[in-house]
């Protein structure tokens, strides 16, 4: 009967079998049977591990096949196992089907012995190097393969360095090191009763057992555990056995590490460094410094040729940029193993768009070999990558890129000293719509509360700037302008650099680089919208942001929040007034005099995107959020009084002096005479007492309007029911600005979307609106501008309602962040910094379901409503503008559901086309 074979020399194995062969040995079998000179080897299969652990001991057969393949592998090098002239010494590796870097062992130089130690110093002609590669083969072999503890042979080097004077491994002479081989053999016997293996073949049986059974060892059961590695993903590991060459043999030889293409920066070229007569480890002990391959070609000019030839082989093959060891041993190159090359955003994008003209790659193969999110390195400024300075605190990562600038704790001081030209970083509590003036002149937002889709975090995504937010470890004292965290007080004007990438704060300011979009990458989104099938639109609230998302590819805006246009500190206190109106008539006036106002965005927005479509969604925040705080207007009517008993006492100020210090009240009679008359007149003017009445007044109607939860209160379309005239001022707004382009012969588009909707009858209301005031402004201006009328859907009900809203509703738009708060009864504003780090930590959420689209349970609700809207409409466009729109797998769940399109921030849009195109094309798959 034949046995079975548990060995596969590299020339036979089949290079795509990593479950029988492990990631490295079917590797090695493939680098090999392309042609590249791969040294000599063989792979123990996992099927022999297997069975050695079920049984404990090796499957019958082994080692027969070993022996016979140790012959091969003779024959082959030309070399002998344990040969006095020419030895064949072999490395022992671990490999499974996953990779578990460093958790098996590994074992070099096997194969050495009293013998052929003899045979290393006359090949390589350097006893220091084989005395050096002797003792650590020992102590290696002895602690992987027989146990003993590297504290013993440790010990030894330690004393022997002493004795010798010595202060570094590297200081040990031949001789040194010779007597520390002898100690090691000696430190061997102690303990394990036994002569160090001297015989070749029992070495290797005694280190092919001991890799076996370093597949149960606790590193590795610990490791597949933490990475959930399943038997399916990998059951057992092979041993590679192959052949050890040596770059140290002379000038002809050499070692080094490569990568295909430049990482850093993509530039065609080989990039990496080498040593002429070394080995890895002179590299890693420091001894010799390696010099940049470029050098080789006038160095070692034949070599450099064939290393050309190797890169072009494994770019050719591996359809990857590679990143590989190599060692030339007297004239012979070889390539001991390689991998697919780590690179940055950069890189990714310039070797994608050159792989594709050098025909390595299919245009399709480069949109899908790029990870979407890395591409926000090009997108925003980063901290420079060899910054490594302490943070002061960490919040959340709420809106990506580095910023630094003086502390500013209100928005007023933020646009006062953003505008004289400084760099500010606005730091709030937490940030309000009345806030947005401030956020136009800051470099960078700090929160101290709110979460990643708090007014903070989106507004802050939705303009392009860094973000960090519920940095609970900062402390703000808006009043005292000051904030504390740790044990240090930061005062307004304090410079810091937040990073809103990773979340970190950071005193002082850090080094940044500047984003670049750039040629390759326009190439590159230009191929991905080539295979998308959904669209992807940015949700923007300016014409500037309109300008922009389009420029980095908008196909439209799938969200206009009109909100964000009351907030300039021109509008605001005509928003103010409209709140505050004491009737209908009041109310009617403000909105008389935000209706142009409004009207002008909107044209601005229609030219910018002209000829796409714009949905404007009505206005959605609670009314408080347009008004100061309780708290805020308390501590001003107080200021107000204190400055009332003031103005009293100086009142009395001439006539003490004149009784105290008559002298003195002559002296000054001229300016007592003319602040008499100066507090005459603020009195009768009640200038105090005006301000003081006002702010009450506010003060009232906050309190009216406090809700105990806003943000399931009175907002969205229940604000649109109950004053009709704010939404009929803003779909006029928007119909009269479409009906002004369309006179100038532009193409527009506008989409009017109605939040918070729970019911059809809500919807229709409005519509109803929508309709009367699109006749008016036809007979007003003499054109008929078309517009479409839609829903968002982030009440659960609508959701569930969502045929029947299909028969009002012409799109529907997911606002996933209120869905999501709305689905998991999860506080958009404070979850994300109270309980759901830990909920990630413990397993209880894998993600953080604002950030990634939950798809088992909030995707359901959408998925529910996508069937229900589509059976009444089939043709019903159906988008999404909640922060999930901008995230890769969340964008790639929409596309399963069949939504049309998905809409981010104009910053993501990029992003969101790389993952609408991998989509596609993971569907095709
Ligand atoms: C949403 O809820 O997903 C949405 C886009 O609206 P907002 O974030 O403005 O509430
Ligand atoms: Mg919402």
């Amino acid at each position: 009967m034949v046995s079975k074979s548990y060995i596969y020399a590299f020339e036979e194995g089949d290079g795509k079998n990593k479950m029988l062969l492990g990631g490295k040995g079917a590797n090695l079998c493939e680098m090999t049977q392309i042609g590249l000179n791969v040294p000599p080897g063989f792979t123990i299969t996992t099927e022999a591990c297997l069975a050695y652990l079920a049984k404990g001991d090796s499957p019958p057969g082994l080692w027969d096949q070993v022996t016979t393949h140790i012959k091969a592998l003779e024959k082959k090098t030309g070399k002998g196992f344990g040969s006095a002239k020419n030895p064949l010494l072999v490395s022992v590796r671990s490999g499974s089907a996953m990779s578990m870097p460093g958790m098996m062992d590994t074992i070099l130089n096997l194969g050495l012995n009293q013998t052929s130690l003899k045979g290393l110093i006359a090949q390589t002609g350097n006893a220091r190097f084989a005395w050096d590669a002797y003792r650590r083969f020992i102590q290696l072999f002895g602690k992987v393969a027989l146990g003993v503890d590297d504290e013993h042979f440790d010990k030894r080097m330690v004393e022997i360095k002493n004795k010798t004077g010595a202060s570094q491994d590297v200081d040990l002479t031949a001789k040194a090191l010779e007597q520390l081989s002898k100690d090691y053999l000696e430190i061997v016997k102690e303990h394990t009763g036994e002569e160090f293996p001297q015989e070749p073949m029992e070495q290797l049986k005694f280190a092919v057992e001991a890799v076996f059974r370093s597949w149960n060892g606790k590193r590795a059961v610990d490791y597949r555990k933490q990475f959930r590695i399943t038997k399916d993903m990998a059951n057992g590991t092979a041993v590679n056995v192959c052949t050890m060459v040596f770059g140290n043999m002379g000038n002809d030889s050499a070692t080094g590490v490569g990568f295909t293409r430049n990482p850093g920066t993509g530039e065609d070229a080989i990039y990496g460094e080498y040593l002429v007569n070394a080995q890895g480890e002179d590299v890693v002990a420091g001894i010799r410094t390696p010099v940049p391959i470029a050098n080789m070609a006038k160095e070692i000019p034949v070599m450099y040729k064939e290393l050309v030839a190797l890169r072009d082989k494994l770019e050719s093959h591996y359809k990857e940029v590679q990143d590989f060891e190599f060692t030339i041993e007297k004239g012979r190159l070889y390539c001991l193993q390689t991998r697919n090359g780590k690179m940055n955003a950069l890189a990714m994008v310039r070797t994608s768009v050159e792989m594709v003209k050098d025909e390595i790659i299919s245009k399709k193969q480069a949109v899908k070999r790029i990870d979407p999110s890395m591409l926000e390195q090009l997108l925003v400024p980063q901290l420079a990558p060899n910054f490594n300075g302490a943070s002061l605190a960490q919040g959340l990562p709420a809106s990506p890129g580095a910023a630094s600038g003086h502390i500013v704790f209100d928005a007023d001081t933020a646009e006062a000293r953003g505008r004289a030209g400084e760099k500010i970083i606005l730091v709030r509590e937490e940030t309000k719509p009345d806030d947005i003036h401030g956020f136009f002149q800051a470099q960078g937002i700090l929160t101290s509360r709110g979460g990643k889709t708090s007014h903070a975090a989106v507004v802050a995504r939705g303009m392009g700037k860094p973000c960090v937010s519920g940095c609970e470890a900062i402390v703000i004292d808006d009043q005292g302008k000051k904030a504390s965290v740790g044990g240090s007080t930061l005062h307004e004007g304090d410079v810091i650099t937040i990073d809103g990438g990773s979340g970190k704060v950071y005193s002082g300011e850090a080094p940044t680089v500047e984003p670049e979009f750039s040629k390759d990458l326009a190439t590159l989104l230009s191929w991905a919208d080539t295979f998308a099938r959904m669209e992807v639109r940015a949700n923007a609230d300016t014409p500037s942001d309109a300008a922009r998302a389009r420029e980095f590819g908008a196909r439209g805006i799938g969200l206009c929040r009109t909100e964000r246009m009351f907030n300039s500190t021109d509008r605001l206190p005509i928003v103010q007034e409209m709140i505050l109106a004491k009737n209908i008539e009041e109310r009617q006036a403000a909105l008389d005099r935000l209706l142009p106002i409004q009207r002008s965005d909107f044209k601005g927005i229609f030219k910018a995107m002209k000829g796409l479509p714009v949905t404007v969604r009505l206005l959605d925040p609670p009314m408080h959020e347009f008004l100061p705080s309780a708290g805020q207007l308390e501590l001003e009517i107080s200021h107000l009084r204190h400055l009332r008993e003031t103005i009293g006492a100086l009142e009395e100020l001439p006539e003490t002096l004149k009784l105290l210090n008559p002298a003195l009240h002559r002296k000054y009679a001229d300016g007592l005479t003319s602040l008499t008359r100066a507090l005459d007149m603020f009195k009768e003017n009640h200038l105090e007492e005006d301000a003081i009445h006002k702010k009450q007044e506010t003060l009232r109607k906050v309190r009216q309007l406090a809700e105990i939860n806003p943000m399931l209160g009175h907002r969205g379309v229940r604000l649109g029911i109950t004053f009709p005239e704010i939404y009929s001022m803003q779909i006029q707004a928007v119909l009269e600005a479409a009906a002004l382009c369309a006179q100038e012969g532009l193409e527009v588009l506008p989409e009017i979307m109605v939040p918070q909707v729970a019911t059809v009858e809500e919807l229709k209301r409005i519509h109803a609106t929508a309709r009367r005031i699109h006749k008016l402004v036809k007979l007003k201006h003499g054109i008929d501008v078309g517009f479409k009328f839609g829903s968002m859907l982030e009440v659960v009900r609508a959701c569930m309602r969502a045929g029947r809203m299909a028969e009002t509703a012409e799109f529907f738009s997911f606002g996933t962040n209120d869905l999501t708060q709305a689905t998991f009864s999860f506080s958009r504003e404070d979850a994300e910094n109270k309980f759901l780090p830990d909920y990630n930590e413990t397993g209880i959420l894998q993600d953080n379901p604002f950030e990634v689209l939950d798809e088992t349970g909030v995707g359901d609700v959408m998925k529910i409503a996508v069937e229900r809207g589509r059976a009444t409409n089939k043709e019903l466009k159906i988008g999404i503008c909640g922060e999930h729109g901008g995230h890769p797998s969340s964008i790639a769940y929409c596309h399963r559901l069949g939504l049309t399109y998905v809409s981010c921030s104009g910053p993501r849009v990029p992003i969101a086309r790389l993952a609408a195109a991998q989509a596609q094309l993971q569907e095709e798959k």
